[in-house]
């Protein structure tokens, strides 16, 4: 269980758990946290237990953001706006209003 590729791994620790990478099993991810000079990271099991981490879903599985940094759609800073504006909840909230003015 020696021969695990790690190339610039090393010094990268979780800053959930402070363990290093495990390539196959449980990689570490970069955490964006908008500061370009700080580079930290998590697993992507830590990230996807600890409810303070959240996934972009256009970023996919390759970075990791504060729960805070995402929007209501799961989008990072970046991608904003890349969802399509067609939620079912507000299309739940115009038909009530729709069937209010109605009445
Ligand atoms: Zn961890
Ligand atoms: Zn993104």
């Amino acid at each position: 269980m020696h021969n695990v590729p790690s190339s610039n791994c090393e010094k990268s620790s979780c800053v959930c758990c402070g363990s290093s990478n495990n390539q196959s099993y449980n990689p570490l991810l970069r955490l964006e946290t908008g500061e370009t000079d700080v580079e930290e990271y998590v697993h992507l099991f830590c990230a996807q237990r600890d409810s303070r981490f959240g996934f972009c879903w256009c970023c996919g599985r390759g970075a990791v953001y504060f729960v805070e940094d995402l929007n209501e759609a799961s989008e990072c800073a970046n991608h904003e706006g890349e969802s399509v504006p067609d939620y079912p909840d507000e299309d739940l909230d115009s038909y009530i209003e729709y069937v209010r003015k109605g009445d």
